[in-house]
C-alpha cells in the first residue's frame, strides 16, 4: 500500500549544510542518501562527511558496474572513514533473468531492459529505503528535460518518502569546481567523456553538446531516459 503524501520540511532560506543538520534532528537516524559514484553524489558525500553529519549513506550495486566506479568507492572509504552500506539484486530474480533471457536482454527492448533495472536497482532500492523518511539525492534540475521541474524538496509517490536535493539548482560547472576545491575523489570516467555513470553495459561516453543522459541507454530513442530510481512522480 503506498505511502500518504506528507507534509514537507521547510528549509526556505536555509543552507545546504543547515537543511541536512535540521533534517537530521528532525527524523534522526531516519535521514539516507544514495550514492552511484558520479560527481554530483560524491559532492553531496563530502558535504555529509565533513560536517559530520548523521545521513545513512548508501548504495546499490547493480552487479554491472564499471571497475572505475568500484575503485571511487573505495577511494571514498578511504579519505572520509566511513562505511557504506551496499545493497545487492535477489539472487534469485538475478538468476532467473539471466536462465531465462540471457546476461544482455536489455539491448533487445525498452521492456528488458526495465525489468533488469528494476531487478538490479529498484527491488535494492525499496530496503535501502526501508525505515527512513528523508532520502537525499545528489540530482540537479539541468540534467535532463525530465528533471527541469526538480524542486529542493519533493514528495517521491513512488517509493513514498521525502526527497532532498540540495545540488537542484547547481550547474555542472559548479559541481567540478567543489570537486577540485575539496580534492573529493572522482570517477575517473569523468574525465573520458561520461558525464552520467550508471551500469557497464548501459552507459557511454558522449560528445560536447549532447543531451546529459545520451550517453545512457542510448540505443533506445523514445524512452525516458530514467531507471526507475528517480521517475515514480511526486
Ligand atoms: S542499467 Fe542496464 S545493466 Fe543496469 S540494471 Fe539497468 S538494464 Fe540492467
Amino acid at each position: 500500500m503506498k505511502r500518504k503524501m506528507e507534509k514537507l520540511p521547510q528549509i526556505e532560506g536555509k543552507s545546504i549544510v543547515e537543511s541536512l543538520n535540521h533534517l537530521c534532528k528532525q527524523h534522526p537516524g531516519e535521514v539516507v542518501f544514495t550514492t552511484s559514484f558520479g560527481y554530483e553524489d560524491q559532492v553531496v558525500t563530502d558535504i555529509i562527511c565533513r560536517n559530520n553529519l548523521p545521513v545513512n549513506i548508501v548504495t546499490l550495486d547493480t552487479g554491472r558496474l564499471f571497475e572505475e566506479t568500484y575503485k571511487v568507492f573505495n577511494r571514498t572509504i578511504e579519505k572520509y572513514k566511513i562505511n557504506i552500506k551496499t545493497y545487492h539484486p535477489s539472487g534469485k530474480s538475478v538468476g532467473k533473468l539471466l536462465e531465462e533471457k540471457g546476461p544482455f536482454s536489455f539491448y533487445e527492448s525498452v521492456e528488458n531492459r526495465k525489468e533488469c533495472c528494476y531487478i538490479r536497482k529498484v527491488e535494492p532500492l525499496k530496503k535501502a529505503l526501508s525505515g527512513n523518511k528523508i532520502w537525499i539525492t545528489g540530482l540537479r534540475s539541468d540534467q535532463s528535460d525530465n528533471r527541469q521541474a526538480l524542486a529542493p524538496v519533493e514528495w517521491d509517490n513512488g517509493f513514498g518518502i521525502i526527497k532532498y536535493n540540495p545540488l537542484h539548482d547547481w550547474t555542472l560547472e559548479h559541481v567540478k569546481s567543489h570537486i577540485k576545491e575539496y580534492h573529493v575523489p572522482y570517477n575517473v570516467l569523468h574525465d573520458r567523456g561520461f558525464v552520467s555513470i550508471g551500469c557497464a553495459p548501459c552507459t557511454r561516453a558522449i560528445q560536447p553538446g549532447d543531451d546529459f543522459r545520451a550517453g545512457r541507454w542510448w540505443w533506445e530513442n523514445n524512452s525516458k531516459k530514467e531507471c526507475g530510481l528517480h521517475s515514480q512522480g511526486k
